[in-house]
């Protein structure tokens, strides 16, 4: 095939897709970033009505790219988290776990905050807007991969507009319903969780104080996450709220003031009078774990190398990580004059990555499954460690540096420097 010649091709323009370009786009690399949706109705205000917890190190990444200028106002930053178990009728057992944003730095200059909640519109808008500003890297939308032919020294995409593309490396960052995993020969452990995440903004009588809450239901686990007052000045929150797939379809169904009734018996009354009028979304779960994120001239990157349980609010933040690490072993490869889309290149960041994912994944499997039900003595021992964790500082801060994304070999870019 005699086609268009990149670095680097990326099947996908999601919120991974995006940033991977950008990353390896502003280090010279010429990259292709590819997507069967037109980019512009991802900013549209009904495409994704999720907010997303940027973690205290993916912000560094942003910064870092020059993207976070663009997206600092428009974010809340979230100085507590408060975790406790619940019953069915919505109500919190006197066992709870109490992260403060103050505990987590030893060493590191203090944190600001444990992440910020950014609605996913905004972070996908600064991102096009900056990509558009990079001259290494063409934006191919909407289009479609139809073929693809990897060689030792090559990979070949044929595109549905009659492009075709030649590239040293294909990233695919299709999400999870991607395909070339698959026609890779690449297999996966993958599961549907048979829940339901339903996602809306609540706006509440009372300010939030950037406190995130998580309330874990006997149907999953109901999120509060401190959104930005909105223009008129209405305090909001981000609600995902899980549930057995079966309910939460009857939910989505009732009108107004049946729903609200529902929610509200979830919500409590601690920040006043709520109002959910407006549009709901929702996520059917599963996870989706490749056995391996690389083959010949062939990596996978975030959710389309692990979807995981948003019950952490961690998905995004392994694949920011991912990205951070793979363009800096792409990096280190072209500095050298060694091929990028080389077996050896590729296999540093699937080492580089593994445990990280597989900790994540494991973890965020295991917590769904011991507090998503209402087994009586279950429920006594989860309650139990949640306050024996609550009572142990160091515990606290291992966790909460975890969930910051401060632990680990960690990559330039998520230390915030360029790599
Ligand atoms: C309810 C919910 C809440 C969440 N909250 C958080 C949170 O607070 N913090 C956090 O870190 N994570 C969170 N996550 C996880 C996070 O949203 C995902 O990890 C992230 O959005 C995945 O992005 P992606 O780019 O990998 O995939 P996707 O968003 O699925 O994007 C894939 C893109 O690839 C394109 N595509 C696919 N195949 C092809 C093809 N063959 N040719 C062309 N284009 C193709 C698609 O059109 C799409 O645009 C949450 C997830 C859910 C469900």
């Amino acid at each position: 095939m005699d086609g268009e010649r990149f670095d680097l091709a990326i099947v996908g323009a999601g919120l991974n897709g995006s940033v991977l370009a950008l990353a390896a786009g502003e280090t010279g690399l010429r990259t292709a970033l590819i997507d069967r949706l037109p980019l512009t109705s991802m900013t549209e205000a009904g495409f994704d009505g999720r907010t997303t917890a940027i973690s205290y190190t993916s912000q560094r990444l942003f910064e870092a790219l020059g993207v976070w200028a663009e997206i600092a106002d428009l974010a809340e930053p979230i100085l507590d988290i408060r975790i406790s178990d619940a019953a069915h009728d919505g109500r919190a057992s006197p066992f709870f776990l109490h992260f403060d944003h103050r505990e987590a730095n030893a060493g590191d200059p203090p944190a600001a905050a444990m992440g910020w909640i950014v609605e996913n519109r905004f972070l996908r808008g600064a991102l096009l807007r900056r990509l558009a500003a990079c001259p290494s890297v063409e934006r191919i939308a909407p289009d479609e991969v139809l073929e693809t032919t990897r060689t030792p020294d090559k990979a070949e995409l044929r595109l549905q507009s009659g492009r075709q593309l030649v590239a040293r490396l294909v990233a695919s960052a299709e999400g999870r319903q991607g395909t070339m995993r698959q026609e890779a020969g690449i297999g996966a452990r993958a599961w549907s969780y048979n829940q339901i995440a339903i996602v809306l903004v609540a706006r509440h009588e009372r300010p939030h104080r950037g406190v995130a809450q998580e309330k874990f239901l006997p149907g999953g686990p109901f999120a509060i996450l401190p959104m930005r007052d909105s223009e008129a000045g209405e305090h909001r929150s981000s609600i995902v709220w899980t549930e057995r797939a079966s309910i939460a379809k009857r939910l989505l169904e009732l009108d107004g003031p049946r729903f609200q009734a529902e929610f509200v018996r979830r919500f409590g009354d601690f920040l006043g009078e709520v109002d959910t009028t407006g549009p709901r979304w929702s996520y059917p779960l599963q996870l989706v774990h490749a056995e391996r994120y690389v083959e010949k001239r062939l990596v996978l990157v975030g959710d389309a190398a692990h979807g995981l349980h948003p019950i952490a609010g961690q998905g995004y933040n392994l694949g920011v990580r991912d990205i951070a690490a793979l363009v800096e072993v792409l990096v280190d490869a072209k500095r050298l004059g060694l091929d990028i889309g080389a077996a050896d290149t590729l296999e540093r960041y699937a080492q580089w990555r593994r445990a990280d994912n597989f900790t994540m994944v494991a973890a965020t499997d295991l917590l769904n499954r011991l507090f998503s039900n209402d087994i009586k003595p279950l429920r006594l021992a989860r309650d139990l460690g949640l306050a024996a964790v609550n009572r142990t500082p160091p515990l606290r801060r291992f966790f909460l540096r975890h969930a910051m994304g401060l632990v680990g070999d960690l990559p330039k870019l998520i230390r915030g420097e360029r790599p």
